[in-house]
């Protein structure tokens, strides 16, 4: 029997409609370097998004189905070609300006985009790529930049102003199938190639519900959220699409991502909230320490990318803003799970333990571990295994180019279609996981593994360690053993030694590092983590002075 309810498509254009109607006057706020950020109301954003869907329809032919790139900041006119782009049935494809230009070319060439919109500033990053982009007919400018390396390219090159200036400010969004593709985003390719992740409009809409909910990030209209975590960064965690379902301002950074400037914009704008990976919050952790400001409103912090460290969470706590640590993937869209302790423990001396566990799953996403045998195993809180997901924002392959069918590699998904994440970890009865590892970043140390981030986090805690990462090395006797890399904040004495003694006590005697180098900073991946394979590299080549205790 068939239920008797309304079979209404969830798409992007009905959040668009609704955030520039019910919620007309909340904000995207862009940052500058001017005196004033600029400020953009969601009617407006909603006007200029028909304008732009005008534009690329009827002056760029952009049909559906075609790919529409952006190489751009986190800004209002980012945000417009967010909601632009689907919604006219059209693919948003957000590019990496962090990748190296090579792979970005790749990347932009396997989706075969049509048009990339770009930043002004970002122009020199995408010139010399021209010439290798197939399929780019055209390249869409934002902003000020200089645009002189695009006289004579063969792209037909526009301004973003001046390409919607006076088109319409209504489009009649198409009633399109909710499970076509709506936004693409390509994974950072730590090994092989990217991989591109395409999500639906109905993944989409349902994400942006979960990331919503009360025990969620459980934004409402009476919050500002400083989006930190860049726009190519698997759609800024779903921020800007459920901004315009409930109603919340979004504060946009532009390209001003240092800790000096973050931090003014914390105490001149005043956000509730804010999203980023555990680095950026290092850095700004600095910046406070050293230069002290009103950053009291900012109340909730979310992190999640890679660990956060418990004692970066302790630090945030002490200011007064409350860390909610998150876990996911470009293949979980990104949100998996979410560090909100349960009801019976928040107050207790309980709540941190689970604050710092990767969280809690919601309704809509399945998990199970796999043991090295492929056996699953017990949710006891104890048994570590491979993580597997399944839900209705979960990749169930990856794009495979125009001609292809989806790829299903089998060391990414299982045989029964689940996600094979890479990731390590154990699962209590209540729900909460506590990852252990990356697969591939596990020390393999005498048949017993060593969880690098463990010992990451225990060392982040010494106060005069401002970062640490450690890294397998093989080791003659046991395989592999762990190479501690620190960096020492301004003026510190700490010597390898003290640091030792510092870790023993927290983790077991045989895990303690005995190869150490101190770094001036740790190499990091094009979304800001730790990037563990330039580590093992610069080691193997004898760059780093390790010293062996
Ligand atoms: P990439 O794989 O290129 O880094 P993603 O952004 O998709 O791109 O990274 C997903 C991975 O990041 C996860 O599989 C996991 O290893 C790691 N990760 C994300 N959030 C956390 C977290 N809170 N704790 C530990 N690891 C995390």
């Amino acid at each position: 029997m068939l239920s008797t309810m309304q079979d209404v498509p969830l798409l992007i254009s009905r959040i668009l409609r609704h955030g520039a109607t019910v919620h007309a006057s909340s904000q995207v706020i862009t940052w500058t370097d001017g005196a004033e950020p600029r400020r953009r109301s969601f009617a407006e954003i909603g006007s200029r998004t028909a304008q732009l869907a005008h534009a690329l329809r009827d002056e760029l032919g952009v049909r559906e189905g075609d790919r529409v790139g952006t190489l751009m900041w986190n800004h209002a006119e980012h945000v417009e070609t967010y909601f632009a782009a689907p919604s006219m049935g059209a693919v948003l494809h957000t590019l990496n300006l962090r990748l190296p230009p090579q792979q970005l070319a790749w990347v932009v060439n396997h989706a075969e985009d049509r048009v990339v919109l770009v930043d002004g500033s970002l122009l020199p990053l995408l010139v010399p790529l021209l010439p290798h982009l197939r399929s780019v007919e055209h390249v869409v400018v934002s902003g000020p930049g200089d645009r002189s390396g695009l006289e004579g390219v063969r792209p037909r090159v526009h301004d973003y102003e001046e390409l919607i200036a006076g088109r319409p400010t209504a489009y009649d969004w198409p009633e399109l199938d909710e499970r076509r593709a709506a936004a693409m985003c390509y994974t950072s390719g730590t090994t092989g190639d990217p991989k591109g992740v395409v999500f639906s409009h109905r993944s989409v809409y349902l994400h942006s519900m979960q990331v919503n909910m009360a025990q969620s990030m459980g934004l409402t209209d009476a919050d500002t959220s400083l989006v930190v975590v860049p726009q190519f960064h698997v759609n800024a965690w779903g921020l800007p699409h459920a901004a315009l379902m409930t109603g919340f301002n979004l504060l946009m950074p532009d390209r001003f991502l240092q800790p000096g400037p973050l931090a003014e914009m914390i105490e001149s704008v005043r956000p509730t909230h804010a999203a980023a990976v555990p680095t950026i919050w290092q850095g700004l952790l600095a910046e406070l320490t050293a230069r002290p400001r009103d950053v009291s409103t900012l109340g909730q912090v979310t992190i999640g990318g890679s660990a956060c460290p418990p004692a970066l969470m302790e630090a945030f706590d002490a200011l007064g803003m409350r860390v909610c640590h998150a876990w996911g993937m470009t293949e979980t869209s990104p949100l998996g799970t979410i560090a909100r302790a349960p009801g019976h423990a928040v107050g207790t001396d309980e709540e941190f333990g689970y604050r710092v566990t990767q969280g809690r799953f919601p309704a809509s996403v399945e998990a199970r571990l796999r043991g090295p045998d492929g056996d699953t195993l017990p949710w006891d809180g104890r048994s570590a295994g491979e993580l597997e997901v399944r839900g209705p924002w979960i990749a169930g392959a990856y794009y495979p180019g125009p001609d292809g069918e989806p790829l299903r590699p089998a060391e990414k998904f299982s045989e029964d279609g689940w996600l094979k994440t890479g990731d390590v970890g154990t699962i209590t009865q209540e729900g909460y996981l506590a990852l252990t590892d990356r697969a591939k970043d596990v020390i393999k140390s005498g048949g017993e593994w060593i969880s690098s981030v463990e010992l990451e986090n225990a060392l982040m805690g010494h106060p005069e360690v401002a970062e640490a990462a450690v890294v397998a090395v093989p080791d003659e006797k046991w395989g592999e053993r762990p190479l501690a890399t620190v960096v020492l904040k301004e003026g510190a004495t700490a010597d390898f030694e003290a640091l030792r003694a510092f870790l023993a006590g927290k983790v077991a005697r045989w895990q303690l590092p005995e190869r150490w180098s101190v770094v001036q900073t740790v190499p990091k991946t094009s979304v800001g983590k730790f990037d563990k394979k330039v580590i093992r590299k610069q080691y193997a080549d004898g760059d780093l002075d390790v010293t062996q205790l």
